[in-house]
């Protein structure tokens, strides 16, 4: 069946075509590990996640690689500002690699509360160097780079014709618009770090030997390396957010082509920003929300990727808790009615029934991954006059390509409903029940504290949990 994805490049809605049959090839830039992950950076992982699981359940063989960026890169684009992992190290009191390993564990507990799939490989920068000082070395051969004495190897934009065709910038509106700090000795506004040099009075904690002296790679330059090494010179897709387009996507692309001498990337998938009340979330803002602050709230990771799907990963969403509040009923309202279902004792599967609904929810969904309209179309699943056992299986169908849980949540609630618990201590025994298969077993305990405080137990099972009163 046809896929249809929004192309940045195209800037159009294009029919996909991998470059082999039945496989895909995703590059996805991950996070810097140097604080916790907020939950607009989660929406972009999740929004690529439902892409990976829209390829799986069309049958192709998805391969993706995400970085860690796990290296300092600087806190301004412009390449001037202080280094992120050391500024989190100093925060902290503890190394940069304890820093990065920390936050990286962090990061793997959020995307598995969040039911989000694996990646194929996850890439560490600093495992990296070699790569990416090969890298630099080919463009230094090819004439792209020039040496700032005393900071660093930089790209010259100038020398690729190419250069902002992603964003739609050229070099004069860079100019124009040079809105970026310019480090000094830059020979164009858009000229970017591909090595910085170790200050001299200063000794870094990451720092590594390379032909133009000791120092560290610029931000950019992983991504191409890492993706160069890990899929090869040719990619189906390269995903991130839509804040890497006019910057670090441009830069990947300014590094990649002109040393491969062809076309790098076939489709440019870029997801839409999560806004909080007062604009854009950053990291930077202070007290920014994450997504353990949601379930000590006694918000489930899964309700906040059933509130992220029913908006288009293309729109920009605010956030609000009377949206997530929306959300949560909704959610509770479907994982309710499933849960009849499965108690019925129906089990006859009439196939062509499920085969037709599989279908609707390929076609609904491989428009440009519309995952609000399979939701849509799982309401209309529950109100139809479909048999039991074929809405069960097509529930499961869904759930594959959501990645709701609806399934596991609906069983957990029949294995409760005996007792009475009311609903905000089941979401609080489920949250906790996520943090724990995550091995966060700090929020586990304190989510266990908060039901115990309210009069109910939790007994652990192999396969879950019941909640009784206390
Ligand atoms: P970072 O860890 O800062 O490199 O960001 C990780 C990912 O989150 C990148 O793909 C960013 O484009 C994306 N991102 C950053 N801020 C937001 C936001 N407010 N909403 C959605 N995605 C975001
Ligand atoms: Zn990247």
């Amino acid at each position: 069946m046809e896929i249809k994805l929004f192309n940045t490049m195209s800037k159009s809605v294009e029919i996909f075509k991998p470059l082999v049959d039945g496989k895909v090839s995703m590059y996805t830039c991950g996070p810097t590990v140097y604080h916790f992950a907020h939950i607009g950076n989660l929406r972009t992982y999740v929004s690529q996640d439902v892409m990976k699981r829209m390829f799986i359940a069309n049958g192709y063989e998805v391969k993706h690689i995400m970085n860690i960026t796990d290296v300092g890169h600087l806190t301004s684009d412009g390449d001037t500002g202080e280094d992120k992992m050391e500024k989190g190290s100093r925060r902290e009191g503890k190394s940069v690699w304890d820093i990065a390993k920390y936050y990286t564990d962090v990061f793997m507990s959020d995307i598995g509360k969040l039911n989000i799939l694996p990646a194929t490989k996850y890439t560490p920068a600093t495992q990296y160097i070699q790569e990416q000082i090969d890298l630099v070395k080919k463009l230094e051969d090819l004439g792209y780079t020039y040496k700032i004495e005393g900071d660093g190897i930089y790209y010259d934009t100038s020398k690729f014709a190419d250069y902002g065709k992603l964003g739609g910038q050229n070099l004069d509106d860079l100019k124009a618009g040079a809105r970026i700090e310019f480090a000094d000795g830059k020979r164009n506004v858009s000229d970017f770090a591909l090595w910085k040099f170790s200050p001299k009075d200063v000794k870094r904690q990451m720092e590594w030997d390379s032909p133009w002296g000791v120092g560290f790679p610029g931000w950019h330059i992983e991504c191409s390396a890492m993706s160069l090494a890990e899929i090869g010179d040719r990619m189906d897709i390269h995903s991130g957010g839509v804040d890497h387009i006019k910057v670090h996507h441009t830069n990947e692309i300014a590094q990649v082509e002109p040393v491969v001498g062809h076309k790098w990337v076939n489709y440019w998938v870029h997801m839409e920003f999560l806004n909080d009340l007062s604009g854009k979330m950053s990291k930077s803002k202070g007290d920014f929300l994450t997504l353990s602050l949601l379930e000590s709230k006694g918000y489930p990771a899964i309700v906040y990727r059933y509130f992220l799907l029913l908006a288009s990963y293309r729109k920009q969403l605010n956030f609000s808790y009377e949206l997530l509040d929306g959300a949560k009923n909704s959610y509770d309202n479907l994982i309710k009615k499933i849960a009849k279902l499965l108690v019925c004792d129906d089990k006859k599967v009439n196939n062509s029934v499920v085969e037709e609904w599989k279908n609707r929810v390929l076609l609904t969904l491989n428009n440009d991954i519309n995952t609000a309209g399979v939701i849509v179309l799982l309401q209309e699943l529950l109100k139809s006059e479909v048999g039991v056992a074929d809405k069960v299986e097509i529930i499961k169908f869904i759930d594959l390509v959501l990645g709701i849980r609806l399934i596991e949540n609906a069983n957990l609630l029949n294995e409760n409903v005996d007792g009475d618990i009311p609903q905000e201590i089941l979401y609080l025994a489920q949250a906790r029940f996520e943090a724990k298969k995550a091995k966060d077993y700090a929020k586990a305990d304190e989510l266990r504290n908060k039901i115990s405080e309210a009069g109910f137990v939790i007994e652990d099972r192999a396969d879950g949990f019941n909640v009784k009163k206390a």
